[in-house]
């Protein structure tokens, strides 16, 4: 199997060429050449997750140096529980905040850390991330500790929430926690620039973490393609999913799960006030802007990283139309459904999970799955206020929040990020 570049067919490279690389050469974006069809007569209904996972994502390390390794990877990476929670009879909520620093990105950070290590063995690997959330401490906890490899992880001082910093900033070791005087895209251009930097580039193989790396899209798709399976043996039909969505990784994971013939019936996208993606789909044009702050802050992107991955499978603005619905919720409409959830349910959903509810809302009465990106108890400040009670503190955030912390600061400067690593 190979990958290719979104921008040029010619251009392809093995799964772990394109993991180390990230980006491809010209600017695209790996994709694979094609999608293992699979038929879900032949699973074994007892698998486990991760027997299940290293089982559909096979084909696509067939004939790499990974190959053998793909069922150790699975089994290190998922190793926290993935409930569906039954709203009602045609409203379920899959929980893909149950890993150690409660977002789903902690399956694709802990997929690619798996990844990364084994492909560090010879020569060291530097990790350089931005964040302004989730991605950071995902990060973080995935690479605390491996072997060969450092991580840079970059942040806005002062504009993330407390617990966020907490969870990115308590490591140490081979973790180096940036609180950066500047804006989430001065870090972001931070990032950028040590990639055509003399000292970061002769280093160490240079790499990065964002969800444009193959490594995170790929453990992505598994969820979707176990949690549709499992609902089609107990229900006999198939489920749709909605997906909260801001770099649109996520939710391009789930049009591969289709694209494999999983049983998924259709795919819907929430996004909150950052409406690219519906006004693509209500005029035909794709128009990056300026992204809004929302108190769905993990959603906030003016100009999604992945559009291009998903406007490569669906190529013209009628079948993307035919196959991606979306709907925008401001953030009014997220207090409403977070209140709504809480009263109806007894359940507390994120700002980033309400969209998804309120998109279900808007849909039909067939059945529908909510992909829950983040446990509420990340957004306290918001949620608290809302609902009106304490929200119980997980207990994998309990853990970190108990730690030391250890950050340096910096100015938006390469050289004194730089400083910072040489020093550390
Ligand atoms: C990252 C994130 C999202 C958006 O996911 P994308 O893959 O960027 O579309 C949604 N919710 C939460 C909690 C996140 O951390």
């Amino acid at each position: 199997m190979f990958f290719y570049s979104t921008r040029d067919k010619n251009n392809h490279k093995s799964v772990s060429a394109a993991i180390l690389q990230g980006l491809a050469e010209d600017g695209g974006l790996f994709v694979p050449e094609y999608f293992p069809q699979i038929n879900i007569a032949d699973l074994d209904s007892k698998l486990s997750y991760p027997e299940f996972a290293a089982k559909i994502l096979a084909d696509y390390f067939k004939g790499d140096q990974l190959e053998s390794q793909l069922p150790d990877i699975c089994r290190n990476a998922f190793n926290f529980p993935l409930p569906v929670r039954e709203l009602n009879a045609n409203t379920y909520i899959m929980e893909l905040f149950q890993g150690p620093t409660l977002s789903f990105k902690d399956f694709g950070a802990r997929f690619l850390a798996e990844c990364m290590t084994r492909l560090s063995k010879e020569r060291k690997t530097t990790i350089i991330v931005a964040t302004s959330g989730d991605t950071g401490s995902a990060v973080a906890g995935a690479f605390y500790q491996k072997p060969n490899i450092e991580v840079v992880v970059m942040f806005p001082k002062g504009q993330i929430s407390k617990r966020q910093e907490q969870q990115i900033t308590c490591w140490g070791e081979n973790i180096l926690s940036v609180a950066v005087n500047g804006t989430f895209d001065d870090c972001q251009k931070i990032v950028k620039q040590a990639f055509s930097d003399e000292w970061f580039t002769s280093r160490a193989h240079l790499s990065s973490a964002n969800s444009i790396n193959i490594a995170r899209l790929l453990p992505q798709l598994t969820y979707y393609a176990y949690t549709s399976w499992q609902f089609f043996l107990k229900h006999g039909e198939k489920a749709g999913y909605i997906i909260p969505t801001g770099n649109v990784g996520n939710s391009t994971a789930a049009f591969w799960a289709k694209a494999m013939g999983f049983p998924i019936r259709e795919i819907s996208l929430a996004t909150n006030a950052n409406r690219v993606i519906s006004d693509y789909l209500d005029n035909g044009k794709f128009e990056p802007r300026k992204s809004i702050a929302t108190i769905a802050n993990a959603m906030d992107v003016g100009n999604p990283s992945n559009f291009e991955r998903l406007s490569y499978l669906y190529n013209t603005p009628e079948t993307f139309r035919a196959n991606v619905k979306a709907f925008s919720v401001s953030d009014e409409e997220i207090r409403e459904i977070i209140t709504e959830v809480n009263q109806k349910f007894n359940y507390v959903v994120c700002p980033h999970t309400a969209t998804g509810y309120f998109a279900r809302k808007k849909l039909d009465d067939k059945p529908w799955i909510i992909a829950a990106t983040a446990d509420p108890c990340k957004f306290e400040t918001i949620i608290e206020p809302i609902i009106g009670n304490i929200l119980p503190v997980a207990p994998q955030l309990q853990t970190l929040l108990d730690k030391p912390v250890k950050l340096v600061e910096t100015d938006a400067d390469i050289r004194q990020v730089a400083a910072a690593l040489a020093n550390k």
